[in-house]
């Protein structure tokens, strides 16, 4: 799954953007997905008195709204996008207003003064108002998403890679790099997305079907400590697939 964000300030073109980039991957059968970061405290879809909100007043932890045309489910909590992203299987997931990712990210701005104060190695592109005004900014496209979507999305599919892991650098840089600088290599063209050696996966861990990440350092100690004890039993294999199922309580 590919996923990259559009960020900028209100009303720097990040929904129209984002609409445009939307119409022009389906229009090329990709299966799109997309993700809108609120930036206001008092938001909420579930109203107070509403019947859904008075099951999570009584304690439910996840109420789900089903109706005849959509379902809709409220945690009660803010979700990681790393927690959120387990719910999408598409090629493309576009996040709206995301800043708390290493992937690759367009920034939409009115100025070069707003496209500085945000600039970092994982942007690939700007657009949004000032692509009415340039073409070119500190080496990077300015692309008018209205009237030039297909060039905008000619360089989504170029630049945007499978997502990488989002781990804090202390955590694993196995690939001779923190995932960040990975990320922001790949952008530049320094790097491949298969550096990523938690690609070459030898052990994967499933909780309620949802597979969660291990570092490369947890893969080594699961991998050696399952290996020690299943190649004294009976049936055992070299090199065969192993699972191993532990159910709840
Ligand atoms: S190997 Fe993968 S998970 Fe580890 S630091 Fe590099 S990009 Fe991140």
């Amino acid at each position: 799954m590919k996923t990259f964000s559009v960020f900028g300030i209100t009303q720097s073109g990040k929904t129209t953007t984002i609409e445009n980039i939307i119409q022009e991957l389906r229009k090329r059968q990709y299966t799109v997905g997309s993700i809108k970061e609120i930036h206001f405290e008092e938001f909420a879809i579930d109203k107070v008195g509403s019947n859904t909100h008075r099951h999570k007043m009584a304690g439910s932890q996840l109420v789900t709204a089903r109706g005849y045309f959509e379902t809709d489910i409220f945690f009660d909590r803010q979700l990681s996008v790393e927690h959120i992203l387990r719910f999408y299987d598409h090629d493309y997931v576009v996040m709206e207003g995301v800043t708390d990712t290493y992937g690759p990210k367009i920034i939409t701005a009115h100025t070069v003064e707003e496209v500085d104060e945000r600039l970092d190695g994982t942007v690939f592109a700007i657009s949004g108002k000032l692509g009415n005004t340039m073409n070119e900014y500190k080496g990077l496209p300015v692309i008018n998403a209205l009237t030039d979507r297909e060039k905008l999305v000619d360089l989504i599919v170029e630049k945007v890679f499978d997502r990488l892991p989002e781990f804090p650098a202390e955590c694993c840089s196995a690939c001779g790099y923190s995932c960040k600088a990975l990320s922001e290599r790949i952008l530049a063209g320094l790097s491949k997305r298969e550096e990523c050696v938690i690609s070459d996966v030898r052990i994967q861990l499933f909780i309620d079907e949802r597979e969660i990440p291990i570092v490369p350092f947890v893969q080594k100690i699961l991998h050696n400590a399952t290996i020690g004890v299943v190649k004294e039993l009976e049936g055992y294999r070299q090199n065969g697939d192993i699972s191993i199922k532990i159910k709840g309580k």
